[in-house]
Parts: structure tokens; sequence; C-alpha cells
């Protein structure tokens, strides 16, 4: 398989590349060539665990790397989630919840991530290499970035996050790791200064070469791939097609349900859930997709004005025209505004259904689930299961749960009124000892810091 750029101005790449590339030489990204057809398969993939299900799909989609060295991969990066199912769908009342928390650091960003952190290393080793990847995060992304490549002796990661702005939880999860190849930066700034510093510091050609920098972005086609897995090993576990109800940011997770709609998993529909953040619900109600300001939320790893993984779904309503889609993001660098026509159908997607849920209504649907399950829910998977409540009531819905609650306990106490979310893991944190670096918001700075302590 090999993959091109939606911008249709790079050679088309192989798997390996595409991986240690992330973005397009020409501004665009990467997607395969054809999306696999799976439809007659799926009755021999019904009883496959997580792992075996994940070496069938991955397999269409990376075809330079030897099947058993892949299943060695795949094999290692989900070791270390506590589950055995890795992704295990439980019923709660009449909704099934996908929890796809129960890697190293409680947030679903790691089923990606530490399949990518693996490929890395894999890759990097083939051709001795090294990477030394530079990152920003407001979260999330950076504590799951660090436990993809912790300990990977060809590789160092540096992080850069806004000093006291991110949540106690996110910042230990950052600075407790021991590893020596990690470096957590605490920017003397804001999440977008730490943006800033990332551009300009990517933007130096001669540092990118002679250090060898590299991304774990959102947008790494690896990141997708790994998130087709998990809609195909819930969705298969019913025999009439099946929702999806999916917290969405930087539409990387619910593209993946897309994709495996478009592979052939029998999907009723996908119910796209956003916070007060709503520039794609939006864009889904009415066709106008317009940049806005970003507004703080409970839900914090959804709080994203521009979805990065969009463009990739604009290419495809494209017609995989890269002409059609450079006039559009054209357009839309120009005017902050992309304006897409209904279809035959009279609506944008027919398989996606969008909603926006607000604070008072993701802080209801905590207390509801509580009161009524005695489930906890963290604030981005109640804002899925809020939207699933209002587009398809009695509806069996797969919830996508993307964080373990003890990852933002102030949001279940100001739902609940006690301090129910804990997690071993999560508690485990508190008395670590602790380790960052303290830097002024200053490309110089980091630079230098880069060019001591990154690896050559
Ligand atoms: C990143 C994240 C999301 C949003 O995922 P996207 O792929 O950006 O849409 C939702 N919930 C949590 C907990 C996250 O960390």
């Amino acid at each position: 398989m090999r993959y091109v750029s939606t911008r249709g101005q790079t050679p088309p790449e192989s798997f390996q590349d595409a991986v240690l590339t992330g973005l397009a030489p020409d501004g665009g990204l990467l997607v395969p060539e054809t999306i696999p057809d799976v439809s007659d398969r799926l009755e021999a993939w019904r009883t496959l665990s997580f792992q075996e299900l994940a070496l069938e799909i991955i397999s269409l989609f990376c075809d330079d790397i030897p099947r058993t060295d892949l299943k060695q991969l795949i094999d290692r990066a989900y070791a270390g989630f506590d589950h055995p199912d890795v992704t295990p769908l439980v019923t709660v009342g009449e909704r099934q919840v996908l929890e796809l928390w129960h890697g190293p650091t409680l947030a679903f960003k790691d089923v990606a991530l530490q399949l990518l952190g693996h490929l890395f290393d894999y890759i990097l080793s083939a051709r001795g290499q090294s990477l030394n990847i530079l990152g920003a995060t407001s979260g999330d992304t950076g504590s799951a970035a660090i436990a993809g490549v912790r300990g990977h002796h060809n590789i160092h990661i540096f992080i850069m996050f806004p000093r006291g702005r991110t949540s106690h939880v996110q910042e230990l999860q950052m600075t407790t790791v021991p590893d020596a190849n990690v470096h957590a930066l605490s920017i003397d700034g804001s999440f977008d200064d730490c943006q800033a510093l990332l551009k300009s510091t990517f933007g130096d050609l001669e540092l990118k070469q002679t250090m060898r920098l590299g991304a774990v972005n959102s947008v790494n086609w690896a990141r997708v791939m790994a998130q087709i897995v998990y809609y195909f090993h819930a969705g298969l576990r019913h025999r009439d097609p099946v929702s999806f109800a999916v917290p969405t940011g930087n539409f990387g997770d619910i593209f993946a349900g897309w994709l495996a709609a478009r592979m052939g998993l029998p999907v009723k529909r996908l119910i796209l859930a956003t916070n007060e953040n709503d520039i794609l619900s939006v864009f889904f109600n009415t066709g106008i997709y317009r940049r806005g300001p970003v507004h703080h939320t409970i839900s914090p790893s959804m709080d994203i004005q521009v979805a990065s993984n969009f463009e990739r779904y604009l290419y495809y309503s494209c017609g995989e025209e890269p002409e059609r889609l450079r006039t559009l993001m054209a357009e839309f660098a120009k005017s902050g505004e992309i304006r897409s026509e209904p279809g035959d159908s009279g609506v944008i997607d027919p398989l996606i259904d969008a909603r926006a849920e607000d604070t008072e209504s993701t802080l209801h649907m905590i207390r509801e689930t509580w009161q009524r399950h005695h489930y906890l829910l963290d604030p981005h998977t109640a804002v899925g299961v809020a939207a699933a409540e209002a587009v398809a009531p009695g509806e069996p819905v797969i919830c996508l749960a993307t964080a373990h609650p003890a990852k933002f306990p102030d949001a279940v106490k100001a739902a609940i009124g006690e301090d129910l979310a804990h997690h071993p893991a999560v508690d485990a944190l508190e008395g670590k000892p602790v380790r960052s670096v303290e830097l002024p918001a200053d490309l110089a700075a980091v630079k230098a810091f880069i060019e001591t302590h990154g690896i050559r």
C-alpha cells in the first residue's frame, strides 16, 4: 500500500516513510492510495482477539513490514493494557460503553501511540537512524506520546507544556517518567506559546535536519490506522448495523470510524459529539466550516477549533481530487470558512449525525449515569453519551469512552459532589519524584536544550 498526499503534490510514499514523515512535504495529509474492502471477511473476523484483528487490519495498510514482525510489534504495543480485551465493551443500562482507556495514561490516545512508539523503534532500528521527537501539549497527547516512546534507545522525546496550566494529573504523568530519553519541558507561557515555539523550531530547517526532528501530532496516518481496529472489534460483536457515539476534537477518532464503515463494517450511524467548541457539529448540520474562538471547557482535550484530521475527510468528500481540495484549503486560509452543499440525500453526510453538548448537559449526564447505573463517565465520554441520548434515544449505541474519570476528578466532583474518581495508576503518581526542565518561552533556549540533550 502506498500513501498519497491529500494535496497531490508529493510522490507516493511507502508505509514506513509515511509513519516517519507525519505531515506530507506539500503540507497535505497522507492517505492510503485505496481503501481496502473487507466485507467478505467479517464473518471470519468475528471471533478474533483484539491483537489478532489488529494484525489482520494493519496488514492491509502496511505491506513493508513482514507479518511476523508486525505481530510482535502489535503484541508488545498492547501488552501494557490492563484488560485482556484491550478495549472492552461494557453494558451500562441500555447503552454499551467501549472503554478505550486501559492503556498506561488512561486515555484512548494510548491505543495509537503505544503502537506508534514500537513502529518508530522498529523502522529506525532497521535503518540505523535516530529521532528527536518534539511536541507541544495541553494535556493528554503529551503524556500518551511520552508513554509510547519511553525507554526506546533510538528516540528522545521533548514535550513542551504550559507551566501550571495543565491539570495536576496530566503534569504528573509527564514529569514522573524516569527514563533518560524523556524530557518534559515546563514552559513559562501559555499553550499558544508552546505551539508557536513548536512551529518555529520546526521552521528552523537546519536544526530539523541536524537533529532529525520528528513529530507525534494527530495527523500521523498510523494513529488513524490503529484506531480503526476497535471499531471493528466492537462492531463485530453485533449482528446488525450498529451506531457509535464519538466525542470529537481533532476528528481523528471519528475519522477512523468513518473509514471502518467505508471498509465494509456495517455502521448505522456515527454520532459526532462536540463540546461548546462546535465547529464540526455546525459543519455537519449546515455545511459551513468556520473558524471561531476556543472555549475552555470541562472536556479540555476537545477544546479545539480547527480539526487537524478534517482535511482527510474533505479529501474524500471532494471525490479524492487534490485540486478541488487545494482550492477549498486555500479558501479556508483566506476567509476562515469553507462551504459545502448537502448531497442527494439532503444532508452533508448520511453516516454522520452531529451534536454539540454544553457543560450543563455534560455534568447532568455524569450525574445521571452514576445515579442510575453506578458507572462513572469522564467528561469527554459524557459529551458523547449525552449526544447519543439526544440523537438516538432508546437505540443501541456503542459510546466510546475516551478517558478514565480519574484523569478529570474535578469535573466528576462538580457533577456528583463527591470525590469519586480514582484509579490506582493515578493515585500512585502522588509522591513520585518529578523531573522537568523549566525554560522561558524562547526559541533560542528550546533549541539549545534540544541540541545539548538530543540524540545524534
Ligand atoms: C484527544 C481526546 C479526544 C478527542 O479525540 P480526537 O481524535 O481529537 O477527536 C477526546 N477525548 C479525550 C479524553 C482525548 O484525549
